[in-house]
């Protein structure tokens, strides 16, 4: 009898993790069809040793890119007709009459509650070189921020028992991609679990700041957690940020690393921006800006209300050319000399820098 053959295909891979949600999907066949074949593929070709699939599971991630996914699924379809295909993954959750008007299949939206309790294989990696298991402790999230897409994806806030499964020994970091994991009723004896595991943490989507206190301090303090990493996404929590990174500067080792998201582009204004960066800069600590996009099929970026292109552009080329991996790091010193002392000045080098590059680009 010839073997059960699956496609799990990563049209677009722009990040350094591989697709979580295909590696679980992975587990889930091997489980249900003893003996079969699964192959992974970055991109369109078609993986050696593959001849005609029985199913093929199309993953997306950014919606910017819906159209290459879009093609990926056309593209196989026209090779392996008799093939059935699934579209899941980020993208396609945000968008799905969008994917469905284009290829006919609808996509699945959210979580695949098959696959959700499924340990990674980590046998696959779509092509990266993987030194971290990447779980999630709970899912969905207990705000509703309006900029935030999580509510949409994961609607129900809950926690995942099984997760320490998901830890492959011969890694020695953890990566969790939890959207709240302070909002965990549990979270003592995580903690404890983590203590157990004495590997290197990374909370890689941000802590809650607002749900950090003096005891979650303590106890965190415990664990080897490298970077810790917090999002100052509105100005309205500001003494919250404050009292936060005050607390991981009194508890943590002072060698850790503070990052802070830092939301730009969505309802704040170009001049609410600058304050909350100056004001991590004092703190010192590293701001890590991320700009708001709407979750749309174009890859065009466009202003919020009050932001405008240039200081979009600005703003963007300033991270690429003076700081490493788009992060502001803690100098004052460079700090005032790249984004100047007030707002003013700020905005004034952001147009510089967008002059600077569009004559660049003219030449
Ligand atoms: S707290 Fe974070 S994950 Fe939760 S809704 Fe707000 S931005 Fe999204």
């Amino acid at each position: 009898m010839l073997k059960k053959q699956f496609l799990l295909v990563e049209p677009v891979s722009k990040t350094p993790y591989p697709p979580l949600g295909l590696m679980k999907i992975s587990s889930m066949l091997k489980k249900k069809y003893k003996n079969c074949q699964v192959f992974e593929q970055a991109g369109d070709e078609v993986p050696f040793g593959l001849s005609e699939p029985d199913e093929i599971f199309i993953t997306s991630l950014f919606t910017w890119d819906i159209d290459k996914v879009i093609k990926s699924a056309l593209s196989f379809r026209s090779r392996f007709p008799s093939s059935k295909i699934h579209i899941g993954g980020i993208a396609a959750s945000l968008l799905p009459d969008y994917v469905e008007s284009n290829t006919g299949i609808k996509p699945h939206v959210g979580l695949l509650d098959e696959a959700e309790n499924m340990s990674p294989d980590y046998s696959l990696t779509f092509g990266r070189k993987l030194k971290t298991s990447i779980t999630f402790i709970s899912r969905g999230c207990k705000r509703k921020c309006k900029f935030c897409q999580v509510t949409k994806l994961e609607p129900t806030y809950f926690l995942r028992k099984n997760w320490v499964n998901d830890i492959n020994e011969n890694y020695p970091l953890i990566t969790f991609w939890d959207n709240n994991w302070f909002a965990s009723p549990n979270f003592k004896n995580e903690c404890n679990e983590l203590v157990k595991l004495n590997k290197k943490i990374d909370f890689n989507q941000g802590l809650d700041a607002r749900l950090f206190t003096k005891e979650k301090a303590e106890i965190l303090s415990q664990i080897d957690i490298d970077p810790i990493r917090f999002a100052f996404d509105d100005i309205s929590y500001e003494k919250k940020i404050i009292n936060a990174i005050t607390l991981a500067q009194t508890f943590f080792s002072k060698s850790k690393e503070i990052r802070v998201y830092v939301l730009y582009n969505f309802n704040d204004t170009p001049e609410d921006f600058f304050y909350r960066i100056k004001l991590l800069n004092n703190l010192e600590v590293l701001s890590f800006p991320m700009e708001y996009r709407d979750p749309e099929a174009i890859k065009q970026k466009l202003p919020g209300k009050h932001w405008n292109k240039a200081l979009l552009r600005g703003l963007k080329m300033s991270l690429l050319f003076y700081y490493r991996k788009g992060m502001i790091t803690k100098s004052k010193e460079s700090f005032n000399k790249i984004y100047g002392k007030s707002f003013n000045e700020f905005k004034n080098k952001l147009y510089k820098i967008y002059e600077y590059d569009r004559c660049l680009k003219k030449k």
